[in-house]
C-alpha cells in the first residue's frame, strides 16, 4: 500500500523535538512528531533543574556554548508567546576558599569569551542577595542574565503551538526500525504503523545513538547519568531567591539549591552512573543531597520535603551536543544526546535546525503562522478570580487545594491541542497533585474530570503511560 510521504518526521517530543517542530511550523511543511510515551516531555525534559543558564560555563567554541548563549536570550520572547513562567532570577556560583575563587575567576573569563557578563561578589553583597546562605561562604559569581522556567509548560506550549500551526503528533508511537530507500526514509513504529519521510530528525534524547544505529554507525556513545532530586513544599517565599551552585568540578556542576517557578524549593541533582531508564530514588541519594546542600545554605526544613524524583542525563563521549546533518545519509538530522544546558539551548537549537531543514527542502513561509498560544486562565488576586468565575463558574470550583487548581483550569487544559489525557499530564501542566498532599485529595476528582471530558470509561484513565490506569477493576 502506498504510504503518505511526509516532508519531515521528528523522533521524540522532548523539548528539542518540540522546539524544532514549533520553529518548523513557521514554514509550510508536512511534519509529524513520533513520541513513544503517552504524553510529551516525559523523559529528561520533564525531570531536570529547570535553569536557563546564561552560558558562561560551557567550554568556548563548543555547540553547548554557542546554543546556550543564543538560546538564553530567546526566553523573554517565548514567555510572551507561550506563557512558560520564565523568571530572570540570575544565578550564583558559590566559593568557600581561595581555590574556589580561582575557579570563579576562570569561569568569569570563560564567560567573557562566550560573550556572557558575570561579576564576582564578596560576602556582604552575597548575604544581601541571599540571607540564608551558609556562613562559611566567601565569594560568589553572579550571572544576572540567567533564570528559571517551568520545563513542563515549555514543552507543552511548544507542542501546542506547533500543532496549532499544522504539525502532527502521534503519541504511543515508538520507532523500532528505519530504512533508507532511495531518497526517503521508511520509519517503523511498534504497532502504530509505518511512515515515510524526506527528512528524518533524531531528537530521541538519551536513545540517540541507538536510533542512529538503525541508519549508520553512530559517531558518539551515550553514557547515561542519573540525577536525583528532593522537592520541598512552599515554606518561605524568600528562603532563597535564585539557583545556588557549588563551584563545578570534573564531575559536573555539583549539588545545587534552587526554587521552581511556583516557589517550591529543591536540592539536587546527584550524578550517578545508571541505566538508560533508571529513574529510581534512593536513601543514599537523599542523605547525600541533604548533606551537600547544607554546605550552601544555613538550614533546610527537611520536614517540608514532599517528593523525590530523578532525571537521566544523555551524556556522551564527545562531551558536546550532537547537532548535524549526516554526511552519509542526506536528510538525516541528528539532534540527540543533548545534555545540560539543553533546556537553556532548546529554542536556539530548534530555530537553527528548522532553518537547515527549510534550506534543504526549500520550504515556503507559512503565511498563517501564529507564534502565540491562548493565555492560560490564571489568577493572583480575588478580583481576577472573580473575573474568571464570571466567564465560567467552574473556575471557582477548586479541585487541588494545595496548589489552587480549579475545575475550569483543568477543562481548559484538556481541550488544548496536544492537551493532557493522563493524571500526570494534568499534574505537570497545572500542578494539581504537586503539592503537600501529593494528590491524596484531588486525584480522584482529576480522574473523573478526565473521564468525562475525554469521554472514556473511568477505569481507562491512565496515570501516565498506557496500562497505568489507577482504577483496575469495578467492585460492587
Ligand atoms: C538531572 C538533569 C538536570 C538538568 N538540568 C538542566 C538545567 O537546569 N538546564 C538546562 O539547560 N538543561 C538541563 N538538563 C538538560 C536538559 O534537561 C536536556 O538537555 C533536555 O531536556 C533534552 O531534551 P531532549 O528533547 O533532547 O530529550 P528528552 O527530553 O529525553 O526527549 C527525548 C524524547 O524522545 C522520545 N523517544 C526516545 N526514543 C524514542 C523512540 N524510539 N520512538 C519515539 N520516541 C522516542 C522520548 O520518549 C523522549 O520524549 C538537565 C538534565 C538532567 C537529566
Amino acid at each position: 500500500m502506498k504510504k503518505e510521504l511526509y516532508d519531515v518526521i521528528i523522533i521524540g517530543a522532548g523539548v528539542i523535538g518540540a522546539s524544532i517542530a514549533r520553529f518548523l511550523s513557521r514554514f509550510n511543511v508536512k511534519c509529524l512528531i513520533l513520541e513513544k510515551h503517552n504524553d510529551v516531555g516525559e523523559e529528561a525534559s520533564g525531570a531536570n533543574s529547570a535553569i536557563v543558564h546564561s552560558g558562561y560555563d560551557p567550554k568556548p567554541n563548543t555547540l553547548k556554548a554557542k546554543f546556550n548563549v543564543i538560546g538564553a536570550k530567546m526566553f523573554d520572547k517565548i514567555n510572551d508567546e507561550l506563557d512558560v513562567n520564565y523568571i530572570k532570577t540570575g544565578t550564583l556560583t558559590i566559593g568557600f576558599n581561595n581555590d574556589d575563587l580561582i575557579t570563579l575567576k576562570s569561569l568569569k573569563e570563560r564567560g567573557e569569551i562566550n560573550g556572557v557578563e558575570t561579576s564576582i561578589i564578596g560576602k556582604d553583597e552575597l548575604f544581601k542577595l541571599e540571607p540564608n546562605l551558609n556562613k562559611n561562604v566567601l565569594y560568589g559569581l553572579y550571572a544576572k542574565e540567567a533564570g528559571i522556567v517551568n520545563p513542563f509548560l515549555l514543552v507543552s506550549g511548544l507542542i501546542e503551538n506547533a500543532l496549532e500551526n499544522n504539525i502532527d503528533l502521534k503519541l504511543n508511537s515508538e520507532v523500532i526500525k528505519i530504512e533508507k530507500i532511495m531518497d526517503f526514509y521508511r520509519v517503523f513504529t511498534k504497532d502504530k504503523g509505518i511512515y515515510e519521510t524526506k527528512v528524518l530528525v533524531n531528537a530521541s534524547g538519551r536513545n540517540g545513538d541507538y536510533i542512529t544505529s538503525f541508519i549508520e554507525k553512530p559517531k558518539f556513545k551515550i553514557t547515561p547519568r542519573k540525577g536525583q532530586y528532593i522537592l520541598f513544599d512552599h515554606f518561605d517565599d524568600h528562603f532563597i531567591n535564585r539557583p545556588l551552585f557549588m563551584c563545578p568540578t570534573k564531575m559536573g556542576k555539583g549539588v545545587l539549591v534552587s526554587k521552581t517557578t511556583s516557589n517550591n524549593y529543591y536540592i539536587g541533582p546527584t550524578n550517578e552512573a545508571s541505566s538508560l531508564d533508571d529513574v529510581s530514588t534512593t536513601k543514599e541519594g537523599f542523605d547525600y543531597l541533604k548533606k551537600e546542600s547544607l554546605k550552601l545554605i544555613n538550614n533546610l526544613p527537611i520536614k517540608d520535603a514532599i517528593r523525590e524524583f530523578s532525571g537521566v542525563r544523555a551524556n556522551n563521549n564527545i562531551d558536546d551536543f550532537i547537532i548535524e546533518e549526516s554526511n552519509l545519509n542526506e536528510g538525516f538530522f541528528n539532534v540527540s544526546s543533548i545534555m545540560s544546558p539543553g533546556l537553556a539551548s532548546s529554542l536556539a537549537i530548534g530555530e537553527y535546525v528548522s532553518n537547515l531543514i527549510q534550506n534543504r527542502l526549500n520550504l515556503k513561509i507559512n503565511e498563517n503562522y501564529n507564534p502565540y498560544i491562548r493565555k492560560y486562565p490564571k489568577f493572583n488576586n480575588y478580583e481576577k478570580l472573580k473575573d474568571l468565575i464570571n466567564i465560567n463558574p467552574l473556575y471557582g470550583k477548586f479541585i487541588c487545594r494545595c496548589e489552587k487548581v480549579s475545575e475550569g483550569m483543568i477543562i481548559d487544559m484538556i481541550h488544548r491541542k496536544g492537551g493532557p489525557t493522563t493524571v500526570k499530564g494534568i499534574k505537570k501542566r497545572l500542578r494539581a497533585g504537586f503539592g503537600r498532599c501529593q494528590g491524596t485529595f484531588c486525584q480522584e476528582e482529576v480522574i473523573k474530570i478526565l473521564s468525562r471530558e475525554l469521554n472514556i470509561p473511568i477505569d481507562e484513565v491512565n496515570y501516565s503511560d498506557l496500562g497505568t490506569n489507577i482504577l483496575k477493576y469495578r467492585s460492587k
